[in-house]
């Protein structure tokens, strides 16, 4: 495909919303990303947050990260660039490890896969022995290693409830706790609140679900009163929370589900107006598959790491092989578990 097809094509779906000095620009670059490729045998994938214009012309595959890690490793490439933050990279190479993951930014990191440590799961484990740990996918790959099972944010109360125990440690997101408890009809406490110090009667106590203390710096900032506003300047709007909201956000909209659980919502409703509280980009990627529904904007929340990742960026990463995505082997092999066993749930 030519420059001149390439900007075509963006143009159809992008002219709402990218200037069109700007869609030129980036045309260029997804050309020559696009030939870099196939030269190098890869394959780009886009994860939903991704800015529109980048989302629109170079991944393979678009979709959430634990989605795209799954299809990369079936497609017949040598490289997985992976157009989105470095967790995401990771889960890529744990379930394909005979292949080089590329990151484009070594900026891309994660308020949640910060928040909590391999160390900090093994004292969690000390605290609560032989009570089971679920991660959330959004963590490192040694944190992954420590955990019995992962779960994202669409099979999160599955999960749970898979394990067919009293008590469980879910980790790290506060809110997901808090709303996979809501869910299960659980209870949450939060140990890093009160003393770690263990004590005698610290495993006969009547605990449900053990959180921790991670937030998602995106998620944590909408609240109930800008759902109060919406509704009353938007009296037809249909507002879809993402889980790494609060317990008060969910509840005061109409829907939660992870990123392609709300996709998916928007395509088979039929509302006008719609207001999705998540990554600020993906309102513009689904405005952009939805021309006749409207998307409102809460528009200063961008994800920081998200943003890291540029067409600029990708060009660098297939022209020199930047950045590898390492995991040693041993925690490979026992994050692989977790991520496995969650699978099989579905
Ligand atoms: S949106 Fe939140 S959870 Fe996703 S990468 Fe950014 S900080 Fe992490």
């Amino acid at each position: 495909m030519s420059v001149e097809k390439t900007y075509q094509k963006m143009k159809a779906k992008l002219s709402r919303i990218v200037p069109d000095f700007e869609l030129r620009y980036k045309a260029e670059l997804a050309y020559e990303i696009n030939r870099l490729k196939k030269e190098k045998n890869a394959v780009i994938l886009g994860h939903n947050y991704m800015e529109p214009a980048l989302f629109h012309s170079i991944p393979d595959y678009t979709g959430d990260s634990l989605e795209l890690s799954r299809r990369a490793a079936k497609a017949d490439k040598d490289i997985i660039v992976f157009c989105g933050v470095r967790f995401m990279a990771e889960t890529a190479k744990i379930l394909s490890p005979q292949k080089t993951v590329l990151l484009p930014s070594e900026k891309a990191g994660c308020s949640l896969a910060e928040s909590i440590t391999a160390k900090d799961v093994r004292n969690l484990r000390k605290r609560f022995p032989g009570v089971p740990v679920v991660t959330y996918v959004n963590t490192y790959a040694d944190v992954k290693a420590e955990s019995d099972i992962c779960c994202t944010s669409s099979n999160a109360a599955a999960v749970v409830e898979s394990l067919g125990t009293d008590t469980i440690i879910f980790i790290p997101d506060e809110y997901m706790a808090k709303n996979v408890a809501n869910e299960t009809g659980k209870h949450v406490i939060f140990p890093t609140q009160i003393s770690m110090v263990r004590h005698e009667s610290t495993t006969d106590l009547d605990y449900e679900i053990i959180g921790w203390h991670g937030k998602c710096e995106v998620h944590e900032k909408f609240t109930v009163e800008d759902i109060l506003n919406v509704r009353k300047q938007f009296p037809d709007v249909v507002i879809l929370a993402h889980p790494e909201c609060s317990p008060e956000v969910v509840d005061a909209s109409d829907f939660s589900g992870g990123t392609s659980a709300m996709i998916k919502y928007v395509e088979q409703t039929s509302a006008y107006h719609y207001l999705l509280l998540t990554e600020c980009a993906m309102g513009d990627n689904v405005a952009a598959e939805n021309r006749d529904k409207e998307m409102l904007r809460l528009c200063s929340v961008r994800c920081p790491h998200m943003n890291e990742i540029t067409l600029e960026d990708t060009v660098k990463a297939l022209r020199h092989n930047q950045y590898v995505i390492d995991v040693p082997e041993e925690i490979r092999v026992k994050a692989a578990q977790s991520v496995e066993r969650m699978i099989a749930i579905g």
